[in-house]
């Protein structure tokens, strides 16, 4: 037996490793496989250059565990080690970045990722070992097999051994702290977590399958018994489909990963992309668009990522563009630096082409489906609007390709581009200033005496919804000269598209402030302005209006989760009152308190139409109206 030091620069490494990596102990299991799996696919490489001219056999990597030894072993068939490589890669640990290390990271996001980036994959099995044991039979014809072994200080034995097979065993003595490590429900959750695409297949133990009894036995029915057999756990799909080339692969296949990817979501995605990039960097994954639903934040950051199989992370943010990570699916690449802070990654230029890259995959999938089927597209419209609106505000070049794809519906059931859009609407939605006005509610429903007054007109309607409407129409706006979105609900109809010259009105100024003292008697003065208005004679006596620039900043502001700086802003509305109504005009002749009956009535008959008559005020309405019954 032979004894030394493990050459490390600082007086220990071990207490840096356990402190700085404190919060995410689990990690070491992936370390370890990831080194096994390594190992594994070296022995390929090697066989594949004829260095290797042994029997390979089956690769496999297992994982043990021994609760009565209160040890886990993780056992690979790979290439193994001579004494002189545990000595050149597992003793002389280039340590000189320690210190660096420590003064970089400390208590840093990501610190768990830069175990690796250092050479200390191996040496995090100390995060929860207190005794770690290598036993290795190298490859090379007549190795002899060796076991290394330290107890967590520099110091460290070597001796030979006898071991039968090629390949490592890596023996973790857990200690007490770590003890939830020895525990078969916890390891499975690690190996589903990390593990789950590797190349090379990890078998955790066994598992319990039912399969038809093979001598043929028969039930009392007569038919043929189901018996239980144990069979090797294996916790990976060394095969995921994303390493699979498209050609290969059909729609049922998707779906049928996304399963896999997401065993507890039961939507299925809409479609997806196959990225496949090789040049100027390695990329492939598999992007499905999910139908999101209102609330987007809960659906954010699905998408894993890995790198060579093995899982990384399933936080994207610094990898794509925010709206992409309303995706979800896999992205792989070798290509990603891992091992660094998360505001080095986004300075990082392949990271900034790889984001760039999959932002115009994904734009180009979309201009394709719509080209490709247009139906279909329109079909899935309504679940893909707030993802295109969200990457439109977001991400200018997907904006400028989204111009073709990029749609508004009807209430006449039809869906156009912006530009097709303003062809139908030219003719009759110009204004006198030449502004092209398109008139928008959110359900026909809500807003059904506005609509029917619009059609009356001529106009067309597009209905709008999801909560970042109000912002897309903000940034077409600003966009396109001369166009202009108003709610249909902002002001009386005529005013939405200001023609030529607005119709006389058929009360005086005396008259309308007579008028006006009664309507402001009856209504809340905070929240409803009171105004005159000299609409057509059919048009409603008293109507409700929010005008649009108010409506678009409290929306955005809800959106924006709350209060601003200044407050919230109030919802405020305006009573609008037809001055050419002949019951408006016959209002002047009543008696005062009539009067202020009729007006509080046909405030009310207004607010109830615009879903604004709540709690007492509508209860007393309904009271006042059942005594109306003689
Ligand atoms: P890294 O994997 O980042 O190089 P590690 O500390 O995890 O750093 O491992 C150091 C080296 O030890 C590896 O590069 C490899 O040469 C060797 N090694 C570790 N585990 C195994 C294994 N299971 N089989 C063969 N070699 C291994």
């Amino acid at each position: 037996m032979k004894t030394g030091q493990i050459n490390v620069q600082t007086e220990n490494i071990f207490p840096i490793i356990k402190k700085f990596l404190y919060s995410d102990h689990e990690i070491f299991l992936r370390e370890l496989i990831s080194n096994a799996v390594d190992a594994s696919q070296k022995l390929k490489v090697l066989l594949s250059q004829g260095e290797f001219k042994g029997e390979v056999g089956e690769l496999k990597v297992e994982v043990i565990l021994d609760e009565k030894k209160k040890t886990l072993t993780i056992r690979d068939n790979g290439i193994g080690m001579t004494a002189d490589e545990i000595d050149k890669y597992i003793n002389q640990i280039a340590f000189s970045g320690a210190e660096e290390f420590v003064q970089q990271y400390k208590g840093k996001d990501g610190a768990d990722q830069i175990i690796g980036h250092f050479g200390l994959g191996f040496y995090s099995a100390f995060m929860v070992a207190e005794k770690v044991q290598i036993q290795t039979l190298s490859r090379h014809v007549g190795a002899e097999a060796v076991q290394w072994e330290s107890n967590g200080s520099p110091d460290y034995t070597i001796e030979e051994i006898t071991k039968d097979f090629r390949g490592t065993d890596i023996v973790l003595f857990i200690s007490k702290e770590s003890k939830e490590f020895l525990d078969k429900s916890r390891i499975q959750g690690i190996l589903d977590k990390y593990c789950k695409f590797l190349p090379i297949p990890v078998v955790f133990g066994t598992k319990t399958e039912y399969i038809d009894s093979p001598d043929g036995e028969k039930d009392d029915k007569g038919n043929i018994k189901r018996v239980a057999i144990e069979v090797p756990n294996q916790v990976n799909n060394t095969n995921p489909a994303w390493t699979k080339a498209p050609a290969d692969l059909k729609d049922e296949d998707y779906d049928g990963f996304y399963r896999e990817l997401y065993p507890m979501t039961f939507d299925k995605p809409m479609f997806h992309i196959h990225l496949n990039v090789d040049y100027p960097f390695n990329l492939t994954g598999i992007l499905y668009f999910p139908k999101l639903k209102e609330n987007i934040e809960v659906q954010r950051n699905k998408i894993n990522l890995y790198s060579n199989q093995v899982f990384i992370t399933d936080s994207v943010g610094e990898i794509v563009p925010e709206f992409l990570t309303l995706l979800h699916g896999v992205i792989d690449s070798p290509d990603i630096p891992l091992n660094v802070s998360r505001s080095y990654l986004q300075a990082d230029g392949n990271v900034k082409k790889i984001s760039a890259h999959i932002t115009k995959k994904v734009a180009d999938k979309l201009a394709e489906m719509f080209k490709k089927d247009r139906g279909d597209f329109e079909s899935k419209w309504q679940d893909l609007q707030i993802f295109v609106q969200y990457g439109m505000l977001s991400e200018e070049k997907f904006a400028e390709k989204a111009k073709s794809f990029a749609l508004l519906k009807s209430i006449n059931g039809k869906y156009y581009t912006l530009e097709e859009y303003k062809d139908a609407i030219k003719a009759l939605q110009t204004d006198k200033e030449g502004n092209m006005v398109i008139l928008y509610c959110n359900k026909v429903d809500e807003h059904f005496a506005q609509v029917k007054n619009a059609k009356e007109r001529g106009y067309d309607v597009v209905e709008l919804d999801g909560p970042l409407a109000p912002h897309w129409i903000g940034k077409l706006e600003q966009d396109n000269d001369k166009l202009k979105f108003v709610r249909i609900d902002s002001d009386s109809i005529d005013k939405l598209i200001r023609k030529e010259g607005d119709l006389p009105s058929k009360l005086s100024k005396e008259e309308e402030d007579k008028l006006k003292i009664t309507f402001e008697a009856v209504v809340n003065k905070e929240k409803y302005t009171v105004q005159f208005d000299s609409m057509s004679e059919s048009d409603s006596p008293v109507i409700i209006t929010q005008p649009e620039f108010i409506r678009r900043m409290i929306e955005q502001q809800r959106l924006g989760g709350g209060n601003s700086f200044y407050g919230a802003f109030p919802e405020m509305y305006n009573v609008v009152v037809n001055t050419n109504h002949p019951k408006i005009i016959k209002l002047l002749e009543k008696e005062d308190s009539i009067r202020e009956q009729q007006v509080k009535y046909l405030t009310d008959l207004a607010f109830l139409s615009n879903g604004l008559l709540k709690g007492e005020a509508l209860h007393e309405f309904i009271e006042r109206s059942v005594d109306q019954i003689g």
